[in-house]
């Protein structure tokens, strides 16, 4: 069964899933990696996302599959060129989810200058929890805290607030390149503490302003 945004009383077919790197200065830290001028932007296909009711495969044999805990933002209205003080008047819903990588995969073809995609896209590689109803007063942005365990153990912790590029900047950039549409999807970078997965582990996710959500991988 493909995946579905799962909001508190209605479900939204998912369009593309744009995906936000090197958003967190100790996870560009972490990775050795530079520090962007402007967002570092990739896809993955629809089809490579699992929800709540679906079970979390990792792949096999192509090393290691890291957890990055991320901030997922759903559009419920789309737009080009849209600029970053109404942005948050598109966002229909917050979730927490995985951008799982295949980190050894993505190394070499870093070092190779190739695209991610068989790093960042495989099946089962975009993980969502459900949907809240995004309410600015509810949900400030910039104050969204999130953290992950593996089988009890915290792995990951963080806040947008330490985002480089906010979530409306984010929005209006992608904006400037796409017509962004209802049912977008946008992963929003992951913060320090990115680490491996291996089939039996439980990943739980949680932020008291959105859930809290669990897979055990298979
Ligand atoms: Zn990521």
């Amino acid at each position: 069964m493909p995946a579905l945004l799962r909001f508190p009383d209605r479900q939204m077919a998912p369009a593309r899933v744009l995906c936000i790197g090197r958003n967190y200065a100790l996870h560009i830290e972490e990775m050795h990696a530079a520090r962007p001028e402007a967002p570092v932007v990739f896809m993955k296909p629809s089809s490579s996302l699992v929800d709540t009711r679906s079970r979390l495969c990792l792949p096999r044999r192509q090393g290691a599959v890291h957890h990055e805990l991320e901030l997922v933002v759903a559009l419920g209205e789309g737009g080009r060129d849209i600029d970053a003080a109404r942005a948050p008047a598109l966002i229909a819903g917050l979730t927490l989810g995985l951008d799982l990588t295949l980190r050894d995969v993505q190394s070499r073809l870093k070092a190779a200058g190739q695209p991610w995609e068989l790093a960042k896209a495989f099946d089962g590689s975009a993980v969502i929890g459900d949907f809240v109803d995004f309410d600015p007063a509810l949900h400030p942005l910039d104050r969204i805290e999130m953290r992950c365990r593996v089988n009890g153990e915290l792995r990951q912790q963080g806040t947008s607030g330490d985002m480089l590029f906010p979530v409306p900047a984010l929005i209006a950039y992608l904006s400037q390149h796409w017509a962004l549409q209802p049912g977008d999807l946008i992963f929003t970078g992951t913060p320090a503490g990115v680490g491996p997965l291996v089939v039996g582990d439980t990943i739980a996710l949680e932020s008291p302003m959105i859930g809290a959500f669990a897979w055990t991988c298979e």
